[in-house]
């Protein structure tokens, strides 16, 4: 097996391109795992830890631009206020040993439809970046899930980075699985408010063969929340918002939970998620005044 190191994302990209066979690898975090269980044996590793373009984040205009190679535990020290979701989600990912490693761009290119960090990308409606030696291209995150473990991502390309769009309103991420630590979702949910554009988000994981949007449920509210009003939302639009989260949902029953269980956890996250977000846009709405 060849190990190549690249230092710029030039050499990175045209390594991408004369090995389709070889392997990526960021944290190692997937790809060690898949080589120690002598699960994938690839003619080629392609390291991608020196190439600084990808392990960077800064500000973008109105975005967030995330290096497809900076791990979680930099997304929850730096991206807390820009990217609440995201950072939420990247708390609940295994262990701190896991999180100084692991990155979302590697979490994207495994695209396991119980990744943590995908329902933030949805509903945050962010832009993952992909580049080859052909060039670069933005590709939306509700366009990249294409089926079960299979994404938009050509064979000569790379994950370059994730355009998170600077939050304007609350965000949440919820997951349920059998403890609070190193643990695969049983199941998912992040809802993202966009208090300018006045438009909701939703991601679902860990209920499909991909992570998936709650388009209905998301039009519903959008429909029926006012966004001026100081009320707290009716009972009745909370639990149809659950409702219609749960109906969205695709999931299958295997040992981590049943499809029924998924799809009632789903109501419950999606309920506590907007009860929650209204709460907050409700104070800080009143705060400012
Ligand atoms: C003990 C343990 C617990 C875990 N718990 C969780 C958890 O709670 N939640 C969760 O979501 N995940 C979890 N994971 C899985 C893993 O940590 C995440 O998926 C992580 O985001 C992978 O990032 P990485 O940088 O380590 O990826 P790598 O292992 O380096 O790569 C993963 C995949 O992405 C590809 N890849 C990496 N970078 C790029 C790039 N720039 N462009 C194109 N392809 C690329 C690789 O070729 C490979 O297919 C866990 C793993 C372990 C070992």
């Amino acid at each position: 097996m060849e190990f190549l190191r690249p230092s710029t994302l030039v050499e990175a990209l045209e390594a991408r391109s004369a090995h389709p066979d070889g392997v990526p690898i960021m944290g190692g975090t997937d790809v060690m795992v898949a080589l120690n269980f002598d699960k994938s044996r690839p003619s080629a590793l392609i390291d991608l830890t020196r190439v600084p373009e990808l392990t960077e984040w800064g500000t973008d205009g109105d975005h967030v631009r995330l290096g497809a190679g900076v791990s979680y535990t930099e997304v929850i020290e730096s991206l807390s206020g820009a990217a609440p979701a995201l950072a939420k989600a990247s708390r609940s990912v295994a262990s701190p040993q896991i999180r100084n490693r692991g990155t979302v761009g590697g979490n994207l290119g495994g695209a396991s439809p119980a990744g943590e960090s995908h329902p933030p990308l949805l509903a945050t409606d962010a832009e993952i970046e992909l580049a080859s030696v052909r060039g670069t291209r933005k590709v939306k995150a509700r366009d990249f899930y294409r089926s079960f473990r299979k994404t938009a991502l050509s064979e000569d390309e790379l994950i370059t980075a994730i355009l998170l769009p600077r939050a304007t309103g609350p965000q949440q991420f919820a997951k349920i699985g059998t403890r609070n630590a190193m643990v695969i979702a049983v199941t998912s949910f992040s809802l993202a408010l966009d208090t300018e554009n006045r438009k909701v988000g939703t991601g679902v994981g860990s209920a499909g063969p991909t992570p998936l949007r709650a388009e209905a449920a998301e039009e519903f509210l959008e429909a029926e929340f006012d966004w001026e009003d100081g009320r707290p939302l009716a009972e009745s639009v909370v639990r149809r918002f659950g409702d219609l989260v749960a109906a969205a949902a695709r999931p299958i029953d295997d040992q981590r939970g049943s499809a029924d269980y998924r799809k009632h956890a789903l109501s419950v996250m999606a309920r506590r998620a907007l009860s929650w977000s209204v709460t907050d846009y409700r104070k800080e709405s009143s705060r400012c005044a």
